[in-house]
């Protein structure tokens, strides 16, 4: 799904000189890589401030940490996501409320989110899915009028911009409360280990959250609240600010292999590309915010588990992202769940198939990828 080598390949005369320097130094923790990657990020997304930790998961807990949700708070947040989303909710004893996803973006449905607010309601996590903004301006409208707040899970989304309803664009992760994202390797910005990062505007919570990342202290051998340990080290920070510089030539790459694509299932009775029609509703008709970490097709009337292992046969990888709603997962069953409210991502699992998506797909592999598929669907193979 991803060609890690070939991308180091292409960056190893920056990326190896940055970590013997890091060796040398012997600053692995803490150490002037970190805090030249956190300026450096900061500036790239337009955002005051970056908190490095040690991966996505983290992130997105130590983000509602930092806003003292209480156990009993209720968390609104996507039936169709990866899992980390949810299980932050649940591990810090919050409620977490699965709502449906928009069958054409596959992100949050606002709407679905303005039925599930109840006076419990304290947060809502919309995911920038695939690397699609999530419908910022709406879901930012509701959390005003409800006051709740807004925690952006970024680790699919880092560099895509967001187009406001006048035009005006921020990139994602900066423009609700606070954002997570991810430096998981094969995520658009992903570092050689694990890694992750909490954006936010907001001077008190940034410095709330610095402190739990680092076992509660604000002042040594003080601890002041319950934190974690949760740390970007220097080797990895390294990695990601030799990385960063190309992060838009990375995304772009992705775009024109998604482009390519598209062209090629293009008018397809049966293949649903992902959409053109963001959420920046049609003021940028030609989709230049996705991110594409994934290229995600919906297939309509196909055998989605045979062309999975069509394609598996062929030597081409494949993934389903995500195979099981979270509503039905063993672990956040819950009784309140009604399945009529589900009616998209309960279709979503079942006809969704993501192609390799990277940097570094060429023509050839794209045309028999195209081929191989649309083969298959059109009962040549
Ligand atoms: C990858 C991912 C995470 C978790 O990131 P880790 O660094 O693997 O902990 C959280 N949310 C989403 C949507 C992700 O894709």
């Amino acid at each position: 799904m991803v060609d890690l080598q070939g991308q180091y390949a292409k960056i190893k005369a920056d990326v190896d000189p940055s970590l013997q320097e890091v060796i040398d130094s012997a600053a692995f923790i803490n150490g002037p890589k970190v805090h030249q990657f956190q300026k450096n990020l900061e500036n790239y997304l337009g955002v005051k401030h970056v908190i490095p930790c040690a991966n996505g998961t983290d992130a997105l807990q130590i983000a509602m940490m930092g806003l003292g949700l209480e156990p009993g708070d209720e968390v609104i947040t996507a039936d169709f996501t990866f899992a980390a989303t949810v299980e932050v909710i649940a591990l810090l004893q919050l409620t977490p409320v699965l709502v449906d996803v928009d069958p054409v973006t596959f992100n949050i449905d606002v709407d679905a989110i303005e039925k599930a607010i109840t006076p419990k309601t304290k947060a809502i996590v919309p995911v920038h899915l695939f690397g699609l903004a999530a419908d910022m301006d709406a879901i930012m409208d509701l959390a005003k009028k409800h006051n709740l707040y807004v925690i952006e899970d970024n680790a699919q989304g880092i560099g895509a911009d967001y187009t406001h309803r006048d035009g005006t664009k921020t990139k994602t992760g900066a423009i609700g409360h606070v954002a997570s994202t991810s430096f998981f390797p094969s995520k658009n910005l992903g570092c050689y280990g694990d890694g992750g990062a909490i954006f936010t505007n907001d001077d008190a919570l940034a410095h709330i959250i610095r402190g739990i990342v680092n076992h509660g202290m604000y002042k040594r051998y003080h601890h002041d609240v319950v934190g974690v340990n949760s740390r970007l080290d220097s080797m990895q920070a390294a990695v990601l600010d030799a990385k960063l510089p190309h992060l838009d030539s990375y995304n772009l790459a992705r775009r024109n292999a998604a482009r390519k694509y598209t062209e090629a299932f293009k008018n397809h009775p049966k293949i649903v590309t992902p959409s053109g029609r963001t959420t920046c509703q049609g003021i940028c008709d030609t989709c230049d915010c996705h991110v594409f970490h994934q290229y995600t097709l919906n297939l309509k009337d196909v055998d989605r588990d045979a062309l999975v292992a069509h394609l598996q046969e062929n030597n081409i990888p494949c993934g389903v992202y995500y195979p099981i709603p979270l509503h039905l997962q063993k672990a956040y069953k819950d009784d309140r769940y009604n399945e009529d409210d589900f009616t998209i991502t309960n279709q979503l699992v079942q006809s969704v198939i993501s192609l390799p998506m990277h940097t570094e797909l060429d023509d050839e592999q794209i045309k028999f990828i195209t081929s191989t598929v649309l083969n298959f669907i059109n009962g040549n193979s």
